[in-house]
């Protein structure tokens, strides 16, 4: 992971948060790079979940969302994690990761799968002796802790000014509900997508940029008419199954680095009837990517109860008014980039022939459609005559693809540096393009070479780039 990390903010993709003045714990900024592969993830989660379907449709709801909708959703009662505080230090810690901690480290002991509940939580830190890891303290008993995050409008401080910032995009598909049928004239089954920034006041933030508490999500609430028998939702739960480990490998990510969790009824949400969690094996241990959770009809129907408004579909075949029934699948833009990263992430050892000393060479092996930049552009000298021909060739494959221009160090170097940041492609100019008008095109994960007609160019990379 280390090595990630530092690469990550030596080539461009993830800064420390508000570094000059000594960071916010656990907060991110995207750099240049960073900022490529995000969008690269999003735009292309939205071209194959949206766009290119006939049963989506996009939403882009605010963040902040009258405290109603969280009252009705039951975030308000029900959206928090187990809380342990130490007597002394009075730091805080997550119950079970804590009791999950001292079952890895102490592999002998006997013991059922770890709950959120508060009672067994309670029992399994007094009988292991769990102490606070900072200071041997004491831990007092364990409580909810809400995970949303208040913030207040206006400029009265008085309570009826307290909004929170949603917790997930979800709730804002849902109290739209009514405008897309109306608006769009939808029928069921369809789904509605939103991509966007979801807060958490999480107790323990870390791990990179796998938990923190801003973070964006891409979700969909997929509705479907209600179900008669469980196969009727268990069909719908199935085909996203699916598309959610197509989508997985189309990330670089490989079948063998993911594992379902089917969540034990005693831990699913407050809204679930049955969720997968798809867990990765990131290098901190296998944790959870995405999810997709068969949410009933419980959030329509409670916000349908609870504002007045006329949630129900009405089928106008047979008549029939009723409450649809959702499945959700539900996917962390951070979470994708930090698996995204830690699949390419590869070292080889390479140059190992007689004459040259073996050393390794560290490659992003993102997919192509991923790679933040497409094309570099690397002039063998900075003398003029060559830099003005391969600047000319950059600004005119920039119209097609994100490309890169570099002519400082020594091409070996540049080849390395273009290899850390996992370009594709990569265009070297030398003396002889200026008789030839070709140039010499490497492939990042063969490093074999080709040379190209300069005129042919673009169409090579446009195919090169589509396989
Ligand atoms: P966890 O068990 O890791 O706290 P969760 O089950 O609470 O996650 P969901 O409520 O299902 O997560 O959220 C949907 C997705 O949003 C997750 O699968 C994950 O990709 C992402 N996500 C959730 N919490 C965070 C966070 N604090 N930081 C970054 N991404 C997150």
């Amino acid at each position: 992971m280390e090595k990630i990390i530092s690469l990550a903010k030596q080539r461009g993709f993830i800064f420390p948060g508000s570094e000059i003045y000594g960071g916010l714990q656990n907060a991110w900024d995207f750099g240049p790079l960073g900022t490529e592969l995000k969008n690269n993830i999003k735009a292309a989660w939205w071209k194959r979940f949206v766009s290119r379907r006939g049963d989506m449709v996009g939403l882009e709801a605010a963040l902040l969302m009258n405290t109603k909708v969280w009252e009705a959703s039951g975030h308000v009662s029900n959206f928090s994690d187990p809380l342990v505080e130490c007597e002394k230090c009075h730091h805080r810690f997550r119950a079970d990761h804590i009791v999950e901690k001292y079952l890895k480290d102490n592999p002998d002991t006997i013991h059922e799968a770890v709950s959120a509940d508060l009672v067994k939580l309670s029992r399994d830190i007094e009988s292991f002796h769990i102490n606070c890891s900072d200071c041997g303290g004491k831990l007092m008993s364990p409580q909810q802790f809400n995970l949303m995050l208040k913030t207040s409008l206006g400029a009265t401080a008085d309570k009826t000014s307290d909004v929170y910032f949603r917790p997930e995009t979800a709730q804002g598909m849902f109290v739209n509900f009514k405008n897309i049928i109306d608006s769009t004239r939808k029928k069921l089954p369809f789904g509605i997508a939103q991509i966007g920034k979801a807060f958490r006041n999480e107790i323990t933030p870390g791990n990179y940029i796998f938990r923190t508490r801003e973070f964006e999500q891409m979700e969909i609430e997929y509705f479907i008419s209600l179900p008669k028998k469980d196969a009727d939702w268990e069909r719908v739960f199935e085909e996203w199954r699916k598309e959610m480990h197509e989508w997985m490998s189309y990330l670089g990510i490989k079948p063998d680095e993911v594992h379902e969790l089917d969540v034990p009824k005693e831990d699913l949400a407050h809204y679930s009837k049955k969720t997968i969690d798809f867990e990765y094996d990131f290098p901190f241990g296998r944790k959870e990517l995405y999810g997709l959770a068969y949410r009933t009809d419980f959030d329509l129907r409670n916000h349908g109860e609870k504002s007045g408004a006329n949630l129900k579909y009405k089928d106008n075949e047979t008549g029939e008014e009723y409450y649809p029934h959702v499945i959700e699948p539900t996917f962390g833009v951070e979470r994708s980039v930090l698996a995204a990263m830690c699949s390419a992430y590869t070292e080889e050892t390479v140059g190992n022939s007689d004459e040259e000393e073996s050393e390794t060479r560290i490659v992003m092996k993102f997919p192509s459609w991923l790679a933040p930049v497409k094309v570099a552009v690397l002039p063998l000298s900075k003398k003029d005559e060559l830099s003005s021909v391969a600047r000319k060739l950059a600004d005119d494959l920039r119209t097609e693809f994100t490309t890169d221009y570099d002519e400082t160090q020594s091409i070996g170097k540049r080849y390395r540096r273009q290899d850390e940041i996992g370009t594709p492609y990569c265009v070297t100019v030398d003396f002889d393009s200026l008789n030839d008008n070709a140039v010499t095109v490497r492939d990042r994960d063969t490093m074999k070479q080709e040379r190209i007609a300069i005129s042919d160019l673009k169409k090579y990379l446009s195919e090169k780039l589509a396989e």
